[in-house]
Parts: C-alpha cells; sequence; structure tokens
C-alpha cells in the first residue's frame, strides 16, 4: 500500500475499503451508554461549536492532506512496525513472532504528537491564535508547546504545582519552546486542578482560544476528535503487519492511561474477530493494596471530568487516588470507548504491576536495545506474563504499542531498579 494511504488520519482509506469502524459516538457523544456531556450550561456552546467545527474539518480533503503532511514531515510518520526477534526469543514460545509500533520514534518522543498536531491545526482552520492545555506529567504540555512553536500559536499550559516540582525537565522543555506556564495550586496542585483551570480559561476566552485535550476522554466531542487523529497508529500497524506477515496480528497489545494510545492503535482491528485486542492498565503496588490506577480492571461506571466513563472510586463514593510508577498511567479515569468495548468484551482489560512493568522495560532493553517509557513497559511485561503462564499459543503473531521512549522515566527506573538490586 502506498505510503500515503499508510498514514491517512485513519476513515478515508477504511471507507474506500467498504469498511466504516466510525459508527461511534451517536449524536449525543455516545459510545453505548458511556459517553456524553457532563457539563455546565457555559461549556456546553463551546463544545458544540467545537463537535461543528471537526466534522466540517474531517470532511475537507484539504485539512486531511495538510494534516497528512505535516505527520509525514515534521513529526516522523509513518512510524516503524518492527519485528523483535531477540526479545521474542526470551518468552520461549514456539513461532512466536513480536512485532513492535514505534510511536516512540515519533518528534517528542511519544504518540500525543499526533492528537497534538490534529488538533493544532484544527484550532488554525477555526481562527483560532490561542492554545490551552492541561497537563500532569508534562508530555502533553511538550507536545501542545512544540506544535504551537511549529504552527505560530500562542500557548498557555496549565501545570498543577506539584507536578511541576515532580517534572521539572519538561517544565524547562515547555518554557524553551516558547509556552506560557501557569502553575495551580489549588486542590492539591495536580491534573484534575489543572484540568478545571484549562476550562475556565477556555470558556472565558473562547473566540480566541481552543482547548486541546490530551487523552480520549473528557466531555464529547474529545473521546472521539482523539481518537480519530491517533488511528493513524492501528491504521499504519495493520497495513504494515499485512505487508511483513501478510496476515494479521493474533493479539495486539496496549498500555491504557486516558486510553489514546490504546484506542488509537486498537480502532484499525475493531472489525476483524480473530485479532484480540488487550488493554494494560497500571496495577501498581498490586489492586489489593489500593496503591494503582487499573480503572477499567477495577473500577465502576461514574461520571468524571465531563462524561459518564469507567472510575476509581474510594469506600465513600469519591474519585480515588490513584498510584502508578508511569505517571501518564496516574489518572483514575479512562474514556467512554475503551469503557463500553469493556463490557461488549471486545477488549481485554488487564493490569500490570510496577514490578511487572520493570521487567518489560529492563527484557525490551537487553534484548534489543530499546528504552521504552514506563507507560509502554506495562504492555511489554504484560506479554512477558502471558507467555510464563502458557496463555500465547506457539506461532502467535503479536503486536505491541511502545507509546514513548523511556528518557523521561530514567531517574525513576535507577532508583527502582537500584532497590531492587537490578
Ligand atoms: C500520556 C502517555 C500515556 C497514557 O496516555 P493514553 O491517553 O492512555 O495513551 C502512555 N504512554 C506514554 C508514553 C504517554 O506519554
Amino acid at each position: 500500500m502506498a505510503v500515503k494511504a499508510l498514514i491517512m488520519t485513519g476513515i478515508e482509506d477504511r471507507v474506500a475499503q467498504g469498511v466504516e469502524p466510525g459508527i461511534f459516538p451517536d449524536e449525543r457523544g455516545r459510545f453505548g451508554v458511556f459517553g456524553g456531556r457532563y457539563v455546565p450550561e457555559g461549556l456546553m456552546a463551546a463544545l458544540l461549536n467545537l463537535e461543528a467545527e471537526y466534522l466540517l474539518a474531517r470532511a475537507d480533503s484539504s485539512f486531511v492532506t495538510e494534516l497528512h503532511d505535516l505527520l509525514r514531515d515534521r513529526a516522523g510518520r509513518p512510524t516503524l512496525l518492527h519485528r523483535v526477534p531477540n526479545f521474542a526469543r526470551t518468552l520461549q514460545v514456539p513461532g512466536l513472532s513480536v512485532y513492535l509500533k514505534r510511536e516512540d520514534m515519533a518528534h517528542t518522543g511519544a504518540h500525543k504528537i499526533n492528537n497534538a498536531m490534529g488538533q493544532g491545526l484544527l484550532a488554525r482552520r477555526m481562527g483560532k491564535s490561542r492554545i490551552v492545555a492541561e497537563t500532569g506529567a508534562g508530555q502533553h504540555g511538550v507536545a501542545v508547546a512544540t506544535v504551537c512553536a511549529m504552527l505560530g500559536l500562542d500557548c498557555v499550559i496549565y501545570m498543577g504545582a506539584a507536578d511541576m516540582r515532580r517534572q521539572e525537565s519538561n517544565v524547562i522543555r515547555m518554557q524553551l519552546l516558547g509556552a506560557e506556564l501557569r502553575a495551580v495550586h489549588h486542590g492539591g496542585g495536580g491534573l484534575k486542578a489543572a484540568i478545571s483551570e484549562s476550562v475556565r480559561d477556555w470558556v472565558a476566552n473562547v473566540d480566541t482560544t481552543h482547548y486541546l485535550f490530551g487523552t480520549a476522554a473528557g466531555p464529547a466531542p474529545y473521546p472521539r476528535i482523539v481518537r480519530d487523529f491517533q488511528t493513524v497508529i492501528g491504521n499504519e500497524a495493520r497495513s504494515q503487519c499485512l505487508e511483513s506477515e501478510g496476515r494479521l496480528p493474533d493479539y495486539v497489545l496496549a498500555c491504557v492511561g486516558g486510553g489514546s494510545n490504546a484506542i488509537g492503535l486498537f480502532h484499525a482491528f475493531l472489525e476483524d474477530p480473530q485479532v484480540r485486542l488487550i488493554g494494560v492498565e497500571a496495577a501498581g503496588r498490586g489492586i489489593e493494596t489500593g496503591d494503582h490506577a487499573a480503572t477499567l480492571a477495577a473500577g465502576s461506571p461514574g461520571e468524571m471530568d465531563g462524561s459518564y466513563s469507567y472510575v476509581l472510586h474510594d469506600e465513600d463514593g469519591q474519585i480515588a487516588r490513584t498510584w502508578s510508577i508511569a505517571a501518564g498511567l496516574d489518572y483514575p479515569g479512562v474514556g467512554p470507548e475503551l469503557s463500553y468495548y469493556k463490557d461488549t468484551g471486545r477488549v481485554s482489560c488487564r493490569a500490570a504491576t510496577d514490578a511487572v512493568a520493570l521487567r518489560g522495560l529492563q527484557t525490551l532493553s537487553r534484548s534489543e536495545g530499546i528504552i521504552a517509557a514506563l507507560e509502554s513497559a506495562h504492555a511489554v511485561g504484560h506479554l512477558v506474563e502471558l507467555a510464563e503462564r502458557a496463555e500465547l499459543p506457539p506461532d502467535s503473531l503479536v503486536v505491541v504499542g511502545i507509546s514513548g521512549r523511556g528518557d523521561k522515566d530514567l531517574a525513576t527506573a535507577a532508583q527502582q531498579l537500584g532497590h531492587r538490586g537490578g
């Protein structure tokens, strides 16, 4: 297949093949019972306007072409799908073939650039000159600041004060890229407070400003917009796998935080029932300890951040505090579309502990020379576990999403592996 078709934003080439995976969400922004818009009146108009503008952009071939060209020329797409035979050998499953989808090789080192570029271009098309975004670990903020620098947009990033102290190198990156950082001190100084501040700013400045949300969650239309901009991952992987192996994979694994890299990789395979889709969340110190972020595996449906979805609640029914060694997975919610596929059984929801992720990180680093992000290492570690439990049949063909690179995690890894005598 031509490279051009490989890196389309998603829907066009699949429609051309007679497959329309975009049946979701419905006109109310719902995936089954999940999703919707649980927001104050003041936000509703902004969301509905964004949805209308997005649908126009999506139907406009000049927008689709411009995004495709930007992803190719400035973000390094398509990313590699390559075989990792040394790693596969360590799993000791006869005939096993493992491929990695290398989002870590995209510009800025993670999949988040796909969504940031899509929404940045959308903002410019809508005549907006200013972007606001929240960031927790700083990865989304870096992707947004990068795209704003490229497209000449003003950039304001809200970040919890506590997060700013923990993620100093990303703070410096964002500042170098010309973003204005605004520290949020209330509400614990974390991601949740940063989201509220971004929304407040957006509503107050909606004529000039686009709110660039970072994962496939939140109120409609964000889960769908972010998913669409991330489906490029799976569309490429599907074509690349067919090209290399002449068949589809048996298993596709991805880590799940808010769910954007996972739904982006899974989406192209939804209509292929023989392909098993496995989402791997953070089991932290173990689900039984309560210190985890396994929302799909251990949560229950509820309303959070403007949408109805699986959520982690504590004993009093409040949003639970979470823990993961991977900052990008440390979130008590998850997007509505994955919530829906959990309930239908289309996506199998698993969780990997910090220790399993660290093993995944080490095994892949040593066998192949690839240092994955700790988030991605959850998917790698879970695959190692599946092999050990003899749950992978001989001759299986597996694709693992490597959502990002591990440079940001070196201090954490050193500390953890040091303690463990690794
Ligand atoms: C942010 C991040 C994640 C988690 O976000 P999703 O929306 O679930 O994809 C995973 N991996 C990396 C490298 C990240 O930066």
